[in-house]
């Protein structure tokens, strides 16, 4: 069939006409439009119709007599590959469709964020209950101090890239049966930034940030856990190009304590006295987690030291709380319990005397042949398993 024909113009049209003429017909037949068959087959004619009239050397030679292969008998699609919108955007700068392919973002910035840092740092208990304040050595980017992150060596600039002229985008052309198709891709000259560093900065080779070995301090506020994380706002690596930095983020493993044992805000330690003792009763002054910060120039505020009341008659394994003696909660709330646990030794090692003294206390107790009084296990199996995952 004549391509005038199909396209529904004169013999003399102009681009112009035959523009027009396509662009109504295709967007009535394209396959993304009107999928039916008939239509797909229209628009495979159109389309070809439009191949050889748009190009002036395919178009004479059909004027002059040649049939161009016309018809191609359905066979392999024309506009395949290609969507509505492209051919639209291809022919009215992307005001036919979404408009996509032919709007610029122009070049990026050489400078971007920093990443994120994550560092361990060990403390004691006593630091994490109470706060306190750590030298870190890390090793970070920073900012390079011979070109201030700029890249370019010292009295050099970047310069305009020459090959987009600074879009930091290029046009890739793709050439199909309806004129060219025009795609941006980021700049392979620039990679992108627009501009090129003819002569980078020795020191950090361009990238605006060099590595070193930096002291920071760091605060840890009381009442922090064991896997507590602290984030130090922009004290990451630093980005390149100058960019800003990345957080550091501390994440916290508190040492096990020789005498205290942390659950939540409640301390747990245990106390051995002698039997004696825990019958008659006494006072023992023992240590708070407090006095773990006394060193030669530092007296806590709070006391480092309590008296444990112990109670004549004082059973093994009995629990005394001594309210607030805990960990403080996080931001000043509250404060936890310290749990102290009495467990009582038995005599060993007794001379004559001593246990001629027991064996009268025996008599005068009727204790002589003591019968024992049986029962079942205190927590049973599951809690001794228990137990022994708690212990640690
Ligand atoms: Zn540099």
């Amino acid at each position: 069939m004549d391509p005038y024909d199909l396209l529904g113009v004169s013999r003399d049209a102009d681009d112009a006409a035959i523009k027009k003429a396509y662009r109504a017909l295709a967007r009535k037949y394209h396959p993304d439009v009107n999928p039916d068959e008939a239509s797909q087959e229209r628009f495979k004619e159109i389309s070809h119709a439009y191949e050889i009239l748009s190009d002036p050397t395919k178009r004479a030679a059909y004027d002059r007599g040649g049939d161009m292969g016309f018809g191609f008998g359905g066979g392999a699609g024309a506009g395949a590959g290609f969507s509505f919108t492209d051919i639209m955007d291809a022919f009215f700068g992307g005001q036919g469709g979404g408009g996509g392919t032919s709007s610029g973002r122009g070049p990026r910035s050489r400078s971007r964020r920093g990443q994120d840092a994550l560092v361990g740092l060990e403390i004691d208990l006593a630091e994490a209950a109470f706060g306190a304040s750590h030298e870190m050595t890390l090793d970070t980017a920073v900012v390079c101090d011979t070109c201030h992150g700029e890249g370019a060596a010292p009295g050099s600039k970047p310069v305009t890239c020459e090959t987009c002229r600074g879009a930091g985008e290029v046009a890739h052309v793709q050439r199909s049966f309806l004129g060219e198709i025009r795609t941006l891709r980021p700049c392979a000259a620039c990679r992108g930034f627009g501009t090129i560093i003819p002569d980078p900065c020795r020191d950090c080779g361009g990238d605006g940030r060099v590595r070193t070995r930096r002291t920071i301090t760091i605060k840890v506020p009381a009442g922090v856990d064991n896997g507590t994380r602290l984030q130090l706002t922009g004290q990451g690596e630093v980005g390149p190009g100058g960019g800003p930095a990345g957080d550091l983020y501390v994440e916290l493993r508190v040492a096990r304590h020789p005498v205290f044992q942390r659950q939540g805000s409640d301390l747990h330690c245990q106390v051995t006295i002698p039997m004696t003792a825990a019958a008659l009763g006494t006072v023992i002054t023992l240590p708070t987690l407090e006095a773990d910060l006394v060193t030669d120039d530092v007296t806590p505020e709070t006391p480092t030291s309590f008296d444990l009341e112990v109670k004549p008659g004082t059973q093994p394994g009995s629990d005394q709380v001594l309210r607030g003696l805990g960990v403080p909660g996080l931001h000043g709330r509250g404060r936890g319990d310290l749990v102290v646990t009495v467990l009582v030794e038995t005599p060993t090692g007794l001379d004559d005397e001593q246990a001629e003294l027991l064996t009268q206390l025996s008599k005068l107790r009727g204790e002589e042949h003591p019968l024992g009084s049986l029962k079942a296990t205190r927590q049973g199996f599951f809690g001794r398993i228990r137990d022994a995952f708690g212990e640690h």
